[in-house]
């Protein structure tokens, strides 16, 4: 219990961006097929999601934002193994709500009634009913207004907007039925159809001359199906001046591990220009027990028993994909 305490304490929200994630996520579990994120001034000043999901009942709302609420995790075994579901610490929007200005919106799905809810500082300040569409909205305003130390280490509006960027890109690309927008100040900045095309996706976020040049990856290794690997690679002349689009998702979740994104530029040999980096979306499906997933979300971090398995199996992946193009 105390593991899960210092989890939820530390590590859930350290910036707007972490906001973003823990909501959005919640939305995704919700069922939702349409989230709409929309910040302002990089989600330093406020931050909206707004999802048409399964929703929740006055009493559900009032107890999704107390302390320990989730039924989901019993003991730190589950911790471990909790890679199922994306939301597994029950604490997310309690410390959300600790540290902000909060009001939630929600209806249940054939509910007669919707709920407001307003938190300030973790106490509930108001609940009443509220007329609103099935779905949930969650508005967090005055992020860190009662923990300075905190709001000290925010970053220019800039920085805290690329963060949020980067998660409701890795969001839409791993979640191709989903519908989801982002605003910035209120101008929108993507907003992918959800019609399930991976194609369309990247049309929709990075754009169209990135999305023409991409090049599909399909792969099932020959000899030992360690690792099945599929999703898109830029042409080797479409590349950018920084590794951040080169997004791999292990088992359906956006992941960091240095041993994908070397086995995806190793691929590409020779080709790139010094310093360019190509685009990338890349889905990497192994057996659960074949990696370890960091205990803390937020870090992103995977291990995998067979490291240089998985660096064959992808590169191997995108090498035939590009040479298939003759390249
Ligand atoms: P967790 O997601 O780990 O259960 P959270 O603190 O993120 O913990 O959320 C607490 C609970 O509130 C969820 O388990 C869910 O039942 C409910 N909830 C939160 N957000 C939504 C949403 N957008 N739609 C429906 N239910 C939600
Ligand atoms: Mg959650």
């Amino acid at each position: 219990d105390r593991t899960i305490r210092q989890i939820a304490a530390g590590e859930v929200v350290e910036r707007p961006a972490s906001v973003v994630k823990e909501l959005v996520e919640n939305s995704l579990d919700a069922g939702a097929s349409r989230v709409s994120v929309a910040v302002d001034a990089g989600g330093t000043e406020g931050v909206r999601v707004r999802d048409d999901g399964r929703g929740m009942t006055e009493s559900e709302v009032q107890l999704a934002v107390e302390e320990h609420t989730t039924s989901k995790i019993t003991d730190i075994g589950d911790l471990e193994s909790g890679v199922g579901t994306l939301g597994f610490r029950g604490e997310a929007l309690h410390t959300i709500t600790a540290v902000s200005r909060t009001t939630v919106r929600t209806k249940p799905q054939g509910g007669e009634a919707g709920t407001e809810l307003r938190v300030e500082g973790g106490e509930v300040t108001d609940v009443r009913p509220a007329g609103c569409p099935e779905g949930t909205v969650v508005e967090v305003k005055d992020l860190f207004y009662n923990t300075p130390a905190r709001r000290k280490f925010l970053k220019t509006t800039a920085t805290e907007f690329d963060h949020v960027n980067t998660v409701v890109t890795h969001y839409a690309l791993a979640n191709p039925d989903v519908a989801i927008s982002l605003e910035h100040d209120d101008r929108e900045v993507f907003a992918t159809e959800g019609r399930g095309s991976l194609e369309s996706t990247i049309l929709s976020v990075y754009g169209r001359e990135v999305a023409e040049s991409m090049i599909r990856v399909d792969h099932e290794p020959e000899a030992e199906p360690i690792a099945s690997v599929s999703g898109l690679v830029s042409h080797p002349e479409t590349t950018r001046s920084t590794r951040e689009y080169l997004s791999t998702f292990v088992n359906g979740r956006y992941v960091t591990a240095r041993v994908l994104r070397e086995s995806v530029l190793d691929a590409y040999g020779g080709q790139l220009a010094s310093d360019r980096y190509p685009f990338a979306v890349l889905f990497v499906d192994l057996p659960a027990d074949a990696i370890d997933v960091n205990v803390h979300p937020r870090k992103m971090e995977v291990r995998f028993d067979d490291e240089s398995a998985v660096r064959d199996a992808v590169e191997e992946a995108v090498k035939s994909a590009l040479l298939e193009e003759g390249l």
